[in-house]
């Protein structure tokens, strides 16, 4: 039997070998990951606090957030939302498909349900050669989807499992809509390390506390808008010299750094003036 071009696709991608390092190299891009994404989206200051904290930890010498003294901070994220339209709940069980194969899964996250019979789970074989990391050089990217499925005509898509039921009505900070921004970022790492771009990405919403009575799935498209969205997105991110707060009541009050006294910010509220929290967008427009 002759493989079509699909079929020829690794389940088990090559490892990556280390780049040489040239005399005179321009400055590595500054390394982002998903959680990144997400964070700058709700607050630019509060990815640079994080930041900040993590190169002090790692390499013991004292890093001072970028961000100056007296910024004055924005009223929302200097963000547009990504063009992923109006991805539909799917409610029920995430039902792989009988020809589908796991090819990854996160192994720090002991937890996660199991969707695939061992016979059709090749993620040990993954992890046998490869960092649990996924790796995108190119874009400066790295991070670690839940889950990656390859389709029986050799696509693959990641899949970021949440343990909350699904939302059909989204409090703005415990919204849907930071988890598209987080799957987004994941069908790059797939996209990188397989070479293949997914056309979509999964959330899947276990419902582990509701005895799965809310269990559901949302669908979120990748190639084409959504991509460019995401590389022009990590390339402003970099490029911010100020990385200003946001201090709205959803983001204050769930935010880390601000529980740890880091932020200079949090007592300046601004009223919620997005027309989807006053009731005046439909609610199933609303992303979140
Ligand atoms: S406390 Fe508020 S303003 Fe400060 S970093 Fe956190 S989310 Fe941003």
């Amino acid at each position: 039997m002759t493989a079509t071009a699909p079929d020829l696709i690794p389940l088990v991608p090559p490892k990556a070998q280390p780049l040489p390092i040239a005399p005179g190299e321009a400055i590595p891009l500054e390394h982002l990951s998903p959680h990144d994404l997400v964070t700058y989206f709700r607050c630019p200051h509060e990815m640079e606090l994080h930041r900040s904290q993590h190169l002090s930890w790692r390499t013991g010498a004292p890093l001072a957030p970028r961000t100056p003294s007296g910024t004055v901070p924005l009223s929302h994220s200097p963000l547009f939302p990504p063009p992923v339209g109006d991805p539909r709940p799917v409610h029920g069980r995430l039902d792989v498909g009988p020809q589908d194969t796991l090819v990854y899964q996160d192994p720090d996250e002991p937890a996660l349900p199991f969707l695939f019979p061992a016979e059709r789970s090749h993620a040990h074989a993954f992890l046998r050669d490869h960092s649990a990391t996924l790796e995108d050089r190119a874009w400066a990217l790295s991070g670690r989807p839940d889950y990656v499925v390859r389709r029986p005509d050799g696509h693959f898509f990641p899949v970021e499992y949440k343990e909350t039921h699904l939302f059909e009505d989204y409090p703005r900070h415990h919204g849907r809509f930071f988890d598209f921004l987080q799957v987004l970022a994941e069908c790059r790492l797939v996209e990188a390390t397989w070479g293949v771009a997914p056309v979509s990405g999964l959330v899947y919403y276990g419902d582990s506390s509701g005895g799965g009575e809310r269990e559901g799935w949302v669908e979120v498209p990748y190639t084409g808008a959504p991509r460019a969205w995401l590389q022009t997105a990590l390339q402003l991110i970099r490029a911010d010299p100020v990385r200003a707060p946001v201090p709205q009541e959803g983001n204050c009050g769930h935010c880390e750094p601000n529980r740890d006294g880091l932020c200079a910010y949090p007592k300046v509220r601004f009223e919620d003036v997005h027309p989807s929290h006053r009731g005046e967008v439909p609610r199933a427009r609303r992303f979140y």
